[in-house]
């Protein structure tokens, strides 16, 4: 596609989604970082996606909320004229072992990690199907194809999201969208630096390549799956997990 592209990103504000934010600015595409906290808190993304060059606008929205994210994805319309991109990337955890998990850690996870995909893709889809282009990227996690003990609401969040990837690949795939999957494995972010050294160490032996990802190694597989390179790829999980699990 020749013409200047406009990508949605959720949880933009930091960790991962900051950086595939900034990396596909860096290909010359407008960005809309939708995000839960106040713009302040994503102050530092801001400026760097303005200092790339494009247009950068900033939407607090909780995405597991379906009335606020129709008006968040009318009103992006509205402002940048189409979204050709939708990357759904925010997501939480609340882990305990199931004896332990109550029902609001359950829902909670659940939510914001996948109603929150489907709530962006049920509102940004009409937009593409009209364009007859779209590229959906949502982030799963290696956790939701292995399972893990103390995330079964995460896991089965993770694990959801590739259901629904598949099937928004087999509904939309006739109008050009196409729908993937990014399966991260441990990746340097918030989420992995409140772990202890002796579980970085455990973590270490579980991992071919032998170190944790950084949120690059992530923004660079969605750039691929977003690029013209993978117009022929829909409905994939792709593990980035430095061998984690094979
Ligand atoms: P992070 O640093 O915690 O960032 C998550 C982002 O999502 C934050 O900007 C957060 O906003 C936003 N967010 C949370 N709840 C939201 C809501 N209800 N509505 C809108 N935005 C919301 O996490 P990360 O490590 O970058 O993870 C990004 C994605 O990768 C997640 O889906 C995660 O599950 C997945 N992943 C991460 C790893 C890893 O090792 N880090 C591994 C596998 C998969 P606030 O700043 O306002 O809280």
């Amino acid at each position: 596609m020749n013409e200047k592209r406009v990508a949605l990103v959720t949880g933009a504000g930091r960790g991962i989604g900051a950086t595939i934010a900034l990396t596909l600015a860096k290909e010359n595409t407008d960005i809309a970082v939708v995000d839960y906290a106040a713009e302040e808190s994503a102050k530092e993304t801001m400026e760097t996606l303005a200092a790339c060059g494009v247009t950068a606008r900033y939407y607090a929205c909780d995405v597991s909320d379906f009335s606020a994210t129709k008006t968040v994805v009318e009103q992006i319309v509205k402002d940048f004229g189409k979204i050709d991109i939708l990357v759904n990337n925010a997501g939480i955890t609340a882990d305990k072992l199931l004896m332990r998990m109550d029902e609001s850690d359950w829902d909670r996870v659940l939510n914001i990690n996948l109603k929150g995909c489907f709530n962006m893709i049920k509102h940004v889809t009409p937009h593409m199907m009209r364009k007859r282009y779209g590229r959906i990227v949502s982030i799963s996690s290696v956790v939701g194809l292995m399972g893990n003990a103390g995330q079964a609401n995460y896991a089965a969040s993770k694990a959801g999201i590739i259901g629904l990837t598949k099937t928004v690949a087999k509904e939309f795939g006739a109008r050009n969208i196409t729908a993937n999957a990014v399966a991260p494995g441990f990746i340097k972010t918030a989420m992995t630096d409140a772990l202890t050294e002796e579980q970085k160490q455990a973590m270490y032996k579980l991992i071919p390549l032998g170190a944790l990802g950084e949120t690059q190694d992530i923004a660079n597989a969605v750039k691929f799956l977003v690029s013209d390179d993978a117009r022929y790829i829909t409905g994939v999980v792709l593990k980035v997990d430095g061998g984690m699990y094979i």
